[in-house]
């Protein structure tokens, strides 16, 4: 399914003395919905892009990152791609083609998937996500909180057992937070997606998070329950 082992991972980006992530230790469960917290700049991004194998590749990395037992560098690109899936903070850099409906289907077009899979799943996501009325819309005249919706859809088209959402909440109005959250915890309770997601609102996920992982300057500075981190904090 969907199992992450990291064993003592550290990684610096190319030219940079300091370590973005210091002997960072964890083990992700299938199903998990897992919060990472912690200050900007404490490794956040970083941790979540190591996972999809996404950080510059002139790097130094020490440790080792595992996936469903077999190590991360092993996975074939187009495997890993489709098994895990990336949200990030800013939904316009994410968002490449013009209409909601061409969004949907670009991931998939790409994998050559035949097109009546890709519609079955397009009706799939859009009655999920409640995108029906917008499949002919532009994506450019969306709101933020519509923006990050379609993004989010257009990135489980590809059916990830993993998704890592960066800070996918930090541009939207607290309504459409909330609203998305909402969808993130049913994608997690409905369809056993895991979810590892990383935001400075802690407050709002905490009832929602079955781990919470703190993060400051690189290292994991607590890991536990919602409640355990409720007492430690
Ligand atoms: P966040 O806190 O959401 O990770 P940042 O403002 O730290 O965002 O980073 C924004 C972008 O700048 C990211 O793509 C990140 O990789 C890059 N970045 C952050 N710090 C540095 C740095 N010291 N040198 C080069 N790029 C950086
Ligand atoms: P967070 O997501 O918690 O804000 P990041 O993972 O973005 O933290 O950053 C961790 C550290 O790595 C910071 O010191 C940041 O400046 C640095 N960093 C992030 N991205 C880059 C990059 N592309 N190049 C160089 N340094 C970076």
């Amino acid at each position: 399914m969907a199992h992450y082992e990291l064993r003592k991972v550290t990684f610096a980006y190319p030219e940079q003395a300091s370590l973005a992530l210091s002997d960072v230790s964890l083990s992700i469960k299938p199903g998990e919905f897992i919060v990472i917290c912690g200050p900007s700049g404490s490794g956040k991004s970083t941790l979540l892009r190591m996972l999809k194998r996404e950080v510059s590749p002139g790097g130094r990395m020490s440790g080792a990152i595992l996936l469903d037992q077999v190590p991360l560098q092993e996975w074939p690109a187009r495997e890993l791609a489709a098994h895990v899936g990336l949200v990030m903070q800013n939904p316009d850099n994410q968002l490449v083609v013009d209409t909601v409906e061409h969004e949907l289907a670009f991931g998939m077009e790409n994998f050559g998937i035949p097109r009546d899979a890709m519609r079955r799943r397009m009706a799939e996501m859009a009655g999920f996500f409640g995108l029906e009325p917008l499949l002919d819309r532009k994506t450019d005249e969306l709101s933020g909180g519509q923006k990050q919706t379609v993004n989010l859809a257009a990135v489980l088209m590809l059916q990830p057992k993993v998704l890592l959402l960066d800070e996918p909440l930090a541009q939207l109005d607290p309504l459409a937070a909330r609203e998305l959250l909402g969808m993130i915890k049913r994608l997690n309770e409905e369809w056993g997606i895991t979810v590892i997601m990383s935001e400075h609102r802690i407050d709002e996920l905490l009832p929602l998070a079955d781990r919470v992982v703190r993060m400051g300057h690189g290292r994991v500075l607590f890991e536990g329950d919602s409640r355990a981190f409720a007492l430690e904090a």
